[in-house]
């Protein structure tokens, strides 16, 4: 009887690639884990259970096929494992490295549950397409036959990217529209080096090209292109812009300079950082943290990747002021613990109610401590001010990491008959993403309001074969 290869959690402990020592990590951009080698990858792999049911699969947004790929990589079959892997994901190394695993495929893990430590499957989802790039096995799209219908997609995200690598291989004409310079959005200007190196994402971006996919960047619709024209020029339209809107605050002293958006100062430090793009802003300290007191407001996985930015780029001290406790703040406690590590001090249960400043410069933030009281309507526990234990925080440079919210497309558009929601989101059918206008379509971000990656991916990809159907081209995608 051939050996059993898999159910070796019981024998095998969980364990992730090699982590990169903090000291280390302050000092540079690069990604903080090393890759598995192998025989641990096979080895990890072969700790899965198979569940008859595996709840991995179905909290993983796309219903990855996880324990085939993790038995394939297990029995060493690592092309096919590719195969089926990159079936159901558009970027499965991106998913791979920064995907919250903890809320989604491992935080439902069966052995996991059964005290064993979950299978690392985000770790081996980024192993197999890594050596599948290594391998050659990656290969630009080449549809059997082209179609004349085109697609115009606003956007060159991962929501705006997965349905153009869905259309383009079932042979539609696409053109990916951005107003940045280099595609990816948040991919490539959001999300920092260390939990995403930028090559990984660029060599996707020239995958796209390289299969007949157009970009037309540095293209702001509404401003270089109105959106009137780029509906006339095609077939369907996908909006997949984002939401860029930085949420703000408006108390005493909020006007100083050096008090500066989270958006901006991530993208300018992936430009400097990652690019080598020469910025003013970056080089003449405005959005660069190197030698100053930093304090970070927000609990959220942006202001977890501001406060690492910030330790590499030099700070003297970074500090991170959020008006909940640990337990419940928005942010994956994995970012808080990387954080921890390279020197990040969390005031947990402070919030600001004013800035002080000397000659219209940021000097110090004012800080209430809170306490959580009953939960709202919400059924989370609000924070309440604790009187009389104010205290002022010093600060030369404030990052307010708040959230995002959409901007106003049909304003900036000139579409009031684009249909939103009451926050601003676009209103689109759910598996679908068409709106009430006619061949528009709409994904990720834009519509969910601030989200993940992988939900963008699955917007965009659920999207193209929407736009396929109506193209009466289903099967070109069923035979993907
Ligand atoms: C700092 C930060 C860190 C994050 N970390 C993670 C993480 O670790 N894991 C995770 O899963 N998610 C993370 N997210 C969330 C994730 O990045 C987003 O959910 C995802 O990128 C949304 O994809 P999208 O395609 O909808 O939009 P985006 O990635 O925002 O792309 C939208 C694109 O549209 C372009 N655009 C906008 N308006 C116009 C216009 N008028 N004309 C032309 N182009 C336009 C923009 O330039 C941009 O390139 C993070 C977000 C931020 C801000
Ligand atoms: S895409 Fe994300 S949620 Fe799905 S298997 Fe990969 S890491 Fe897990």
């Amino acid at each position: 009887m051939a050996k059993q290869p898999m159910l070796k959690f019981v024998q095998i402990d969980r364990d992730m690639p090699e982590k990169r020592t903090a000291e280390e990590r302050r000092e540079d951009f690069d990604e903080i884990y090393a890759e598995f080698a192998a025989a641990k990858a096979e080895e990890q792999a072969s700790r899965c259970s198979q569940c008859g049911v595996p709840y991995c699969q179905s909290h993983c947004p796309l219903h990855n096929n996880i324990p085939d790929w993790l038995r394939l990589t297990a029995t060493g079959r690592l092309e096919e494992a590719y195969v089926t892997s990159q079936s159901t994901n558009t970027f499965p190394e991106i998913c791979g490295r920064i995907c919250p695993q903890d809320r989604l495929c491992e935080g439902n893990c069966v052995i996991e549950q059964s005290g064993h430590g979950t299978v690392t499957i985000g770790a081996v989802e980024k192993y197999i397409t890594d050596t599948a790039w290594e391998k050659g096995w990656v290969k630009p799209a080449a549809p059997l036959a082209e179609r004349s219908e085109s697609v115009g997609i606003i956007g060159a995200g991962p929501g705006g990217l997965a349905a153009a690598d869905m259309l383009r291989k079932a042979g539609v004409q696409v053109t990916v529209y951005d107003r940045y310079d280099r595609a990816g959005g948040l991919l490539t200007y959001g999300i920092p080096g260390f939990k995403l190196e930028k090559d990984v994402v660029m060599r996707r971006n020239k995958l796209l090209e390289d299969g007949g996919v157009t970009f037309v960047m540095n293209c702001n619709i509404g401003e270089d292109i109105s959106f009137e024209e780029i509906r006339a020029k095609h077939d369907a339209v996908v909006i997949a812009t984002g939401v860029y809107k930085s949420r703000d605050l408006a108390m005493p002293g909020s006007g100083a300079t050096g008090i500066v958006k989270a958006i901006d100062f991530l993208t300018v430090s992936n430009k400097a950082s990652n690019f080598g793009d020469s910025i003013p802003e970056f080089e003449d300290g405005t959005l660069n943290a190197e030698g100053k007191k930093v304090v970070v407001i927000g609990g959220g996985d942006t202001a977890m990747d501001c406060v690492r930015t910030s330790i590499r780029q030099g700070a003297t001290s970074v500090k991170c002021l959020y008006r909940r406790d640990k337990a419940n703040m928005p942010g994956s406690q994995r970012e808080v613990q990387n954080a921890e590590e390279e020197g990040v001090i969390f005031e947990w249960l402070s919030a600001p109610k004013g800035f002080t400043d000397a000659d219209g410069k940021v000097a110090g933030v004012m800080v209430q401590r809170m306490r959580l009281g009953q939960p709202d309507a919400s059924g989370r526990q609000a924070p309440e001010v604790i009187e009389g234990a104010d205290y002022v925080e010093e600060a030369d440079l404030v990052i307010k990491a708040l959230g995002f919210e959409p901007e106003e497309l049909p304003t900036l558009w000139n579409q009031p008959d684009l249909p939103v929601t009451r926050w601003g989101t676009i209103k689109a059918e759910f598996l679908t993403g068409a709106t009430e206008m006619d061949g528009v379509y709409a994904v990720g971000d834009i519509v969910r309001g601030a989200s993940l990656v992988v939900w963008a991916i699955k917007d965009g990809r659920d999207c193209a074969n929407a736009i396929l159907e109506r193209f009466g081209a289903a099967t070109a995608v069923a035979a993907e």
